[in-house]
């Protein structure tokens, strides 16, 4: 279906594009990658009369690595899928290089990911782990959000009218930290029937200083699990020690029964999903290279 006739703009910089945000109204949306909004108006469920492009705004991609990762709003998933920065940091790496296809990931963009708010989508439960802020540029000047204050529910942010995304950073994991993101899905072009995000840390190579396991697709936003991170906090990590952490996320997850599964398989990939996750985040944290990918069935 075609979408609704709108007008289009370019904005030429953030404050051009916050200021046309303004002066057009509610009836303006933005235009990162296309690859939420396009097909939601091709199916006329949205209709703005305006969109404002930001695709060419200079100096919006980019990945700057120092204390922290800083990526620019309009970063694609493939750019940070391929990035020598972030390939240190495996679960942004994980997490870009599994979202749909390489078709999806040349255009679509870390903002509009983290805009959208799709609870099936891949960022949030990655972003929740790792602790990211998210500033933006709006009529009232800048601000910085936590990830967890960003996201309140699904499809909702705490954008104001007006406000744009421009970056999104990542702290740096101290050392004998690992993370990973893997999720269970149909085939490549479609979202996860369930995921899951883990960031381990080690005091020594046995012993769990730290975790934060994040379920993603199984609620209306990323939902974290503290029962499973105290079922391994200040525990040698061994096989029994995960099985438990496994058996507390089975306990946690509430899926729904729903065209990718029913709740009880979905509850079960989860765990499957936890034990995977932990033995690669394990073996990063002790500083080994691990490939993980989604799993596809
Ligand atoms: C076939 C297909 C499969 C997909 N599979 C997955 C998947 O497995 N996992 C996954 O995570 N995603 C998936 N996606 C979505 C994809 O990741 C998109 O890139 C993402 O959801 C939106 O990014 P975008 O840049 O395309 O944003 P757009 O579609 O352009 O915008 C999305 C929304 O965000 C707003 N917006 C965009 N940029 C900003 C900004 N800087 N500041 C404020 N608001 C902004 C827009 O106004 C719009 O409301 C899939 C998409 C398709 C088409």
């Amino acid at each position: 279906m075609y979408p609704r006739a709108f007008e289009y703009h370019r904005a030429k910089s953030y404050a051009e594009a916050v200021s046309l945000l303004s002066e057009l109204g509610e009836d303006a949306k933005l235009l990162a990658g296309g690859q939420s909004l396009i097909p939601l108006m091709k199916l006329r469920l949205s209709t703005p009369a305006h969109l404002v492009d930001l695709n060419f705004i200079p100096g919006t991609s980019y990945i700057h690595r120092n204390s922290a990762v800083s990526l620019g709003a309009m970063t694609h998933h493939a750019e940070i899928a391929a990035s020598a920065d972030i390939a240190s940091i495996a679960i942004l790496h994980d997490c870009a290089a599994g979202i749909a296809d390489p078709q999806v990931r040349n255009v679509g963009t870390i903002g509009g990911s983290v805009a959208e708010a799709d609870p099936t989508g891949d960022w949030a439960p990655v972003l929740m782990t790792t602790g990211a802020t998210i500033k933006t540029l709006g009529p009232a000047g800048r601000r910085e959000i936590d990830i967890h204050d960003f996201i309140p529910d699904a499809f909702t942010t705490a954008l104001q009218p007006g406000e744009v995304i421009t970056e999104i950073t990542v702290p740096l994991a101290p050392d004998r930290s690992g993370g990973a993101y893997t999720a269970l899905k149909r085939c490549a072009p479609v979202y996860a029937t369930a995921s899951i995000a883990v960031q381990l840390t080690l005091d020594d190579d046995q012993t769990c200083s730290d975790l934060r396991i994040y379920l993603g697709v199984l609620g209306l936003t990323a939902t974290r699990v503290p029962a499973a991170e105290d079922a391994l906090r200040g525990q040698s990590v061994t096989d029994q020690a995960i099985a438990r952490v496994q058996d507390a996320v089975l306990q946690a997850a509430e899926p729904v029964s729903d065209m990718r599964g029913s709740a009880d398989y979905k509850r079960h990939a989860a765990g499957a999903l936890a034990k995977l996750a932990l033995q690669a985040a394990l073996r990063r944290a002790r500083g080994e290279q691990v490939e993980v990918s989604h799993l596809y069935a």
